[in-house]
């Protein structure tokens, strides 16, 4: 559903993504696992045709910057970037224009309730929480529901009732056959989420892995994690560390 074949993507002299390459299988959800600045973010970007990057990505076997490839994509990025004078029903009825949706208005009552948003609808942009803002830019980005949604460090700044209901929700649109991207730096935010893990560091895929394979391994994905970008699991005791 969504390929990504050797894409390097430099920032003057900081190659923030070296050599990457991954496939995502349709109704499948994969982590992007790593920590700050492994270029996460930068592949979410790449993908969604903010940047320009060497090698090659489409979605649905289309190149990811036309007009059928951003049809199937959907993002919810880090940062949310609100319209101070827009209200927060306001912004849902701008999005559902953007994209020209129909009878949306059940769907949008349905993520207000579940995000907690019901009574902030005639709030303004700039008048909203931290949290209450990134609420907000994830019902934005679930509305059209297409068909790939990129989730860039969704969880942060979320209280734990918007958590398990985002869980819930990435669970329901595998089960509606979606493709999902999440990207995040802690571990324990994505445990039962995922069908298969991308653990990313210094720009590259180091580990590549289904549920399945891991669970045969053996290893937790806290231990995977380790082994993979620090050379050694919590539990293994570093080199000389026991004399
Ligand atoms: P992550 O999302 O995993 O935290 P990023 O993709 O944001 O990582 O960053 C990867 C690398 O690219 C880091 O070294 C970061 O400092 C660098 N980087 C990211 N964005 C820019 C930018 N706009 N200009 C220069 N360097 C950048």
């Amino acid at each position: 559903m969504l390929d990504v074949t050797h894409v390097t993507k430099k920032y003057g002299k900081v190659t923030a993504c070296d050599d990457v390459s991954f496939h995502l299988e349709p109704g499948s959800v994969t982590v992007l696992l790593g920590p700050n600045g492994a270029g996460k973010s930068t592949i979410m970007k790449s993908v969604i045709g903010f940047l320009k990057f060497e090698g090659r990505i489409t979605v649905g076997g289309y190149p990811n910057k036309t007009v059928e490839a951003r049809r199937l994509l959907g993002y919810i990025p880090e940062m949310p970037s609100l319209y101070p004078n827009l209200t927060v029903s306001e912004h849902m009825e701008f999005l559902a224009r953007a994209y020209r949706l129909t009878g949306y208005s059940g769907r949008v009552d349905e993520l207000f309730r579940r995000f907690e948003l019901d009574d902030k609808r005639g709030k303004f942009g700039d008048e909203l929480s931290k949290g209450m803002q990134q609420k907000l830019n994830i019902c934005l980005g679930l509305l059209p529901e297409p068909g790939v949604i990129l989730l860039d460090e969704p969880m942060i700044g979320l209280d734990p009732h918007a958590i398990k209901e985002l869980k819930l929700i990435i669970e329901e649109l595998r089960s509606r056959g979606r493709t999902m991207l999440v990207s995040t730096h802690i571990i324990d935010s994505v445990d039962m989420l995922w069908d298969r893990t991308l653990i990313m560091d210094h720009g590259a895929i180091r580990a590549n892995v289904t549920r399945q394979e891991l669970e045969g391994d053996g290893r937790t994905l806290e231990q995977l994690f380790f082994d993979v970008t620090e050379g050694h699991s919590p539990e293994t005791p570093e080199e000389g560390a026991a004399e």
